[in-house]
């Protein structure tokens, strides 16, 4: 990531990064009170911003914020964003907060959602990563299912994630992943997991405390395409430290193979199934968003 230049899209208008600002009384700023979505796009088309689009409506139901843009009104934002950053690849992040309200945390307080849509230079993964695969170890912050947010809500409160990244970061490790407060597994920091077992690929349920990623649904279609069984299944970590390959996935990471896990080794590195699921998901983005679409 890196700290944007590019004009952003304020509450319907284009403005230069440094107009794309709140006031101290904001209660995504206060509070954590908002929800966001992150996308990236190629050759200067989004890709799946439906799907963004749709999930965003969703955090913003059940965060009872209403805004005053239709999906179209988003949609040419990002487009208008996209042309002017002149970025062929980049990232996106739709940003929506509660609004100014007062210091108080009561969101009836707040007049207006500030709806905001930054565009970011993001590059990928080296390859000599995707060749290596990445060490995670497993956070001791728990994703805590029943009990609060959902975590389907991609909210503005990230501190889950930003403390177990900060434990991987103490570890030395790359990521890590954070189980429910039963012990299953439920994503990574900014990733969801899969998992190859007896040649089958699982991924844990939603319900397990996992974002319903776009990534993540977009692999469970792509897999029987390619002659996989993949489903949806409780893991614990035990689950994770005898698959046969694992891997993470996410808009901005794409699909990252794991090499160790809480210092046990992961059996295949890049695995073959890493490897077919990764060559099928480019060949989707080629699809979708390629050269020959514009
Ligand atoms: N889990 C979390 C906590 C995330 O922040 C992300 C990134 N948005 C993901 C999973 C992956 O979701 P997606 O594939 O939609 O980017």
């Amino acid at each position: 990531h890196t700290k944007t230049k590019y004009s952003c899209w304020k509450n319907g208008e284009l403005v230069s990064a440094d107009q794309a600002v709140v006031s101290i009384y904001d209660h995504g700023l206060l509070y954590g009170d908002g929800c966001f979505e992150g996308l990236r796009f190629y050759h200067r088309h989004p890709f799946r911003l439906d799907r963004h689009l749709a999930r965003l409506r969703r955090s913003l139901s059940a965060l009872a914020i209403t805004v005053p843009y239709t999906d179209d009104t988003l949609a040419q934002a990002v487009m208008a964003c996209i042309a002017s950053s002149g970025m062929g690849d980049g990232y996106l992040r739709i940003l929506v907060t509660r609004g100014e309200g007062d210091m108080g945390l009561n969101p009836r307080n707040c007049t207006a959602p500030n709806v905001f849509i930054i565009p970011a230079s993001l590059s990928l993964v080296s390859d000599e990563t995707r060749r290596q695969g990445v060490s995670l170890i497993t956070s001791s912050i728990k994703r805590a299912v029943g009990t609060g947010l959902d975590a389907r809500v991609k909210s503005l409160n990230y501190l889950h994630s930003v403390l177990a990244r900060a434990e991987a970061n103490a570890a030395g490790v790359d990521e890590a992943i954070l189980l429910n407060q039963f012990g299953q597994v439920a994503e990574c920091s900014a990733e969801n997991i899969f998992v190859v077992k007896a040649g089958s690929l699982l991924t844990p349920p939603v319900q397990d405390g996992a974002l319903e990623g776009i990534t993540r649904e977009t692999l469970l279609e792509l897999a029987p395409q390619q002659g996989l069984e993949a489903r949806e299944q409780s893991l614990t970590s035990y689950d994770l430290y005898t698959a046969e390959e694992c891997f993470i996935c996410g808009s901005g990471a794409r699909l990252i193979p794991v090499k160790t896990i809480d210092g046990r080794q992961i059996a295949q590195c890049p695995g073959p199934v890493y490897q077919r699921l990764s060559l099928a998901y480019k060949a989707l983005i080629d699809d979708e968003c390629g050269e020959k679409r514009q």
